[in-house]
């Protein structure tokens, strides 16, 4: 593709995204035309990072004494703006790459967002990797002259117009880094005035870590602060929610942010930021969990993931530290001593805000609790013994209080005076949970059960057998004490365990094999019948966590509980035994009962049946 001229340039044709996205930028008006700054500047910071972290590993580099800033200077009469940077400069193969043929992904995406009229998208034109094109909002022409920092490289510079193709050439330029000459378009000519220059810098850069000069004076613009080492009275609000914007890309507003700065043990800035939906939206910038790392500063791991532990990995956010030492690299950092007092320092700023949320905001807890609480039930599965601080933010549904969040403390103090334990129930749904003959008796007494039915539930429980000083007990397996026949008030009359005894025989013989023992039970009262687990069987959270897992998966053998004072089994002793209809119907009642436990293999199956049995009733 590359034609040589008679000048030495080569001629490059840019890439189909990306001449399209040049003709997005062209055509488009935008509120913000100013954006185009921004993104040049911190493409100059990014490369004066690099070139700060290349000077502390590298001694042969070009020009180590130079100082590292911006210059901006403008030109009104030409309608010229410069930009140049001591940054780590281009090489030619770089320079044709970075500016030219790379990125196509981050260009298709620009394009795709840019469909949606009610999003500035020029905003958000850095963060998807093409921010160096904004420069065509403004520009009629552009040219960039680079400098790599590489011993003996040479000048090369870079010109476009927008059109369908750029230009390479080689260049003179006596220091390291890059130059970038803009011909303003006549309607962009603010941008060659000094005081405009100023007041966008001031705007959009402040945070930028390295000196900007406006003009020729030696007077810095920006107060090259970063927003984390901002102290907490003068940030603004707006200043958070920007800096979430361009950290993540995501277009909704985060659901908190945690600004911390620790002089002792360790000296640390944090800005941390619980998003407000569990799931990264479409367009977003952080392809991987992790915080960003900076040593004083400076960038070092993009994804760090040893700040957090696993369960908190949803919060997105910077942290700085002095402490760290200056040689520290990405690849090295996780063997640096000091990475667990920084995790145990922004672990606890975390919690905290998060047992403050749950306290003075309940209701924006429980929106938290919806999009992360499967994390923090993940985390005490994982980490059962590290994960105390994690316990108290445990929500829950319960039978009394099916439509609100329950905490496990709010759940102790509403326990009835003998209640010892802390029930659960485990089930699929919150809805056929509350059918479940398990909770029969706690329901006629009034007592709480909290209703386990997400998946990640049975795994929680592995990590949490103990509350305070409460055992959880699953209600299935409680042992509770059931009052004697005829004590209850009203109760149903049972049939005779002399008729009851022939009864249980006839189920025996049906169900054969599928059952370990039919028995009467006193525990049930709206139910016929349910399933329970003999003493010796695998407990039912592990039943589930094996199901869930996909190991092959059996209907467990259980024992199956008939209530003697159902109206079903009264009738069913009148009907002629080894009858047709007396089968189906024991079959009938054997599978429900492996429905409501969610034990069903094939729900289905059952259809046939069930118009099998209208069949008889109404023949
Ligand atoms: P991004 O900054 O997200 O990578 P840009 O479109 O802004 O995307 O820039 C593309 C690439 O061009 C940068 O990644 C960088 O390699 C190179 N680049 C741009 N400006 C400079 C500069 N001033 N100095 C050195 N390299 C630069
Ligand atoms: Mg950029």
């Amino acid at each position: 593709m590359a034609k040589a001229s008679k000048t030495d340039a080569q001629s490059f044709s840019f890439k189909a995204e990306t001449k399209q996205l040049l003709n997005i930028l062209i055509h488009s008006l935008y509120k913000d035309p100013e954006v185009f700054l921004r993104e040049l500047l911190s493409n100059a910071s990014d490369a004066l990072n690099r070139a700060h972290f290349e000077m502390l590993t590298n001694q042969n580099m070009l020009d180590s004494e130079v100082e590292l800033n911006i210059r901006i200077t403008a030109d009104k009469d030409k309608g010229m703006l410069t930009i140049q940077d001591t940054g780590i400069g281009m090489t030619k193969d770089e320079i044709i790459e970075n500016l030219g043929t790379i990125a196509q992904s981050g260009a298709r995406n620009f394009i795709e967002a840019a469909k949606d009229k009610e999003v500035d998208i020029a905003q958000m034109i850095g963060q998807f990797g093409v921010g160096f094109y904004s420069v065509f909002m403004a520009a009629e022409w552009v040219r960039v002259t680079s400098r790599s920092h590489k011993s003996r490289a040479k000048a090369v510079s870079w010109y476009a117009t927008g059109e369908d193709n750029f230009e390479v050439n080689a260049a003179e330029m006596d220091e390291r880094g890059t130059k970038i000459e803009i011909k303003l378009k006549k309607d962009a000519i603010e941008f060659a005035e000094e005081y405009h220059l100023k007041t966008i810098v001031k705007k959009h850069s402040d945070y930028i870590g390295f000196p900007i000069y406006v003009g020729e004076s030696d007077e810095q613009v920006n107060k090259q602060t970063s927003l984390w080492r901002t102290p907490r009275s003068e940030a603004k609000d707006e200043e958070y929610q920007d800096f979430y914007r361009q950290l993540t890309l995501e277009f909704e507003k985060p659901l908190l942010h945690i600004h911390a700065v620790t002089d002792a043990p360790v000296q640390l800035y944090a800005l941390l930021y619980v998003p407000s939906k569990g799931e990264r939206g479409m367009f977003s910038l952080r392809k991987d969990d992790g915080l960003k790392l900076y040593s004083r500063n400076i960038l070092i791991d993009e994804y760090n993931k040893d700040l957090l532990p696993e369960y908190l990995r949803f919060v997105q956010g910077v942290v700085d530290s002095e402490d760290l030492p200056l040689n520290v690299s990405r690849e090295t950092v996780q063997s640096v001593g000091l990475m667990p007092k920084l995790k145990k320092i922004v672990t606890g700023q975390v919690m905290r805000e998060l047992e403050n949320l749950a306290n003075n905001d309940p209701e924006k807890f429980n929106t938290f609790w919806e999009e992360f609480g499967i994390y923090l039930k993940q985390g005490i599965a994982a980490e059962p013994l590290n994960t105390e601080k994690v316990q108290p933010l445990l929500r829950f549904k319960t039978n009394l209080h099916t439509e609100s969040w329950s905490s496990l403390d709010e759940y102790i103090e509403r326990m009835k005076v003998e209640q010892k334990e802390i029930y659960y129930i485990i089930g699929n749904d919150p809805k056929s949970v509350l059918l479940s003959p398990h909770l029969d008796y706690f329901q006629t007494q009034g007592t709480e059960v909290l209703l386990l039915t997400d998946p990640m539930d049975s795994f929680m429980l592995m990590g949490l057998q103990k509350y305070k000083d409460h055992d959880l007990k699953n209600v299935a397996q409680a042992d509770v004490e059931t009052p004697e026949a005829g004590e209850k008030e009203g109760e149903a009359e049972k049939i005779p365990e002399g008729e009851f005894g022939p009864l249980i025989e006839r189920f025996k013989g049906i169900l054969g094999e599928r059952v370990t023992d039919v028995r009467a039970s006193n525990r049930l009262s709206q139910s016929v019948a349910r399933l329970v687990d003999p003493d010796d069987s695998l407990n039912p959270e592990l039943q589930r966590v094996y199901q869930y897992l996909g190991k092959e998966y059996e209907v467990p053998k259980k024992i199956l509980e008939l209530n003697p004072s159902h109206t079903i089994l009264k009738l069913l002793i009148t009907k002629e035994s080894d009858s047709d209809l007396q089968t189906e119907i024991i079959e009938q009642i054997y599978e429900s009962a492996l429905l409501v436990e969610g034990l069903h293999p094939d729900p289905s199956s059952m259809a046939p049946r069930i118009q099998k049995l209208m069949e008889m009733l109404l023949s």
